[in-house]
Order: C-alpha cells, then structure tokens, then sequence
C-alpha cells in the first residue's frame, strides 16, 4: 500500500493506491480530509479528473462538517483522550487476563482498557459503556437524594441507558432514565440532568412555567445547560 498526499485544484487529498477495482473518495471528520483510495493500475490523470470531477460535492460536503462541528468517531485506540466525570484521560489498552474493567490512573491522567490490540470498536466500545454505567450506579444515590428534597418529588426508580438525550422521563410511571455518558461530563451536569428530569413531575412540557421551576432549583442551569452541549 503507498500512501501520498496531492493537491488537485486547492483541494488536499491523501492518496492510497490499494489492489482494488473501484476508485473511492471519502470526507472525514473533523476536518474535512479528503482521502481517495484507487486501484493499483489507474493513472494520475484519472484520479485528477475523478477529484474534479466531484470538486463541488468535496468542498460542500467540507464546509457541512466544519459547520455543524462533526466528530470523528471513537476508535477507542491508544491516545486518544478520554474522559470521566469531566476529567481528561489519555486511553491506554493492556492485555490483561487479571482485569476485567477499566482503570483510571489520576496521577498520570491515563485511562487503561483491557481489551487485546486487535479487538473490535464495538468491543471495545462495550467495555467502556459497562464502566460508564458503574460509575453513573454509584454517582446516582446521592444526587438523586439531593435534587429530590431540592424539588420536592421522587421519582418510581432511576434507569441508566446508552441514548441519545441525555435524560427522559415518563410522567404516567414517574421513571427517570439517564444517559450513561453523563459520567463523561462535569459531575454538575448529573446535578443538572437530575433536577430537570424531577421537575417534569410538576410540569411535564419545556415551557414558561418549567423554566420557572429551573430558574428556581438550579439557578445557574442555562451555564450548565452550555456545558453540557459542548
Ligand atoms: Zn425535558
């Protein structure tokens, strides 16, 4: 495999000649790179008139990720950050038949997961998400005591998922549901999360009064609220 980099009409690309049939052109978060991988037998004027060609849909769709800030996705490889309850840890993967969850390291700020080198994302991604869904299980009892006398209710029981929102709750049963990545963030936004979803017990849509309730049981919540998007 050679890799090299070419500029095509201001455009940067990285080019991987790989024993393929097709030519592909992919754009990567979080920059916009323009990696094109073609056959082994194609010529350099072929691959200029292909970058051409689709000069236009590169530079929109460039211009769609810088805009809307997307993320490269997580490989969970050696180095990359990481963080837990707001602190950034640099991820380090052992193998390890001993230890079975991940571990954090304070003093060095190093994040180690037990997974061998050549396992996949998903799996790795599993193992993470077991060790967010601990951390949020011991988190919870306390702030769920704290923000339930702020507010005045209690909800029927606390769930944690893997979801999209960060929080949900049901109004019929009382059930509150959190999202386990919450233990990525700063301990103030569970806080936050927390008092949110109790005071859809008094006021089950987002308008004027719930906002009062906010106003009242977290005044700081539009900060938080920022922190917690970002
Ligand atoms: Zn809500």
């Amino acid at each position: 495999m050679k890799k090299e980099t070419k500029i095509i009409e201001d455009i940067t690309i990285t080019l991987e000649r790989k024993n393929i049939k097709n030519m592909y052109l992919r754009i990567l978060p979080p920059y916009g790179e323009v990696k094109v991988s073609a056959p082994l037998f194609l010529s350099d004027e072929d691959i200029t008139n292909f970058v051409k060609s689709k000069k236009d849909w590169i530079l929109k769709k460039q211009k769609y990720i810088i805009e809307n800030d997307i993320k490269a996705p997580l490989k969970y490889s050696n180095g990359e950050k990481h963080y837990l309850w707001g602190k950034e840890y640099t991820l380090q993967l052992i193998s390890n038949d001993t230890i079975k969850n991940v571990l954090i390291d304070d003093e060095k700020s190093v994040m180690y997961l037990p997974i061998p080198k050549r396992s996949t994302i998903e799996k790795r991604e599993k193992i993470m998400n077991e060790f967010y869904r601990a951390e949020m299980k011991k988190a919870i009892p306390p702030v769920l005591d704290k923000c339930s006398q702020i507010v005045g209710k209690k909800p029927s029981e606390v769930k944690i998922r893997n979801m999209k929102n960060w929080g949900n709750c049901r109004y019929h049963d009382k059930r509150i549901t959190l999202n386990l990545k919450l233990a990525k963030k700063d301990p103030i936004c569970l806080e936050y999360v927390m008092i949110h979803e109790l005071c859809h017990l008094i006021e089950f849509n987002h308008g004027k009064k719930f906002k009062k309730l906010m106003d009242t049981y977290c005044p700081n919540w539009k900060k938080i609220k920022k922190m917690l998007n970002e």
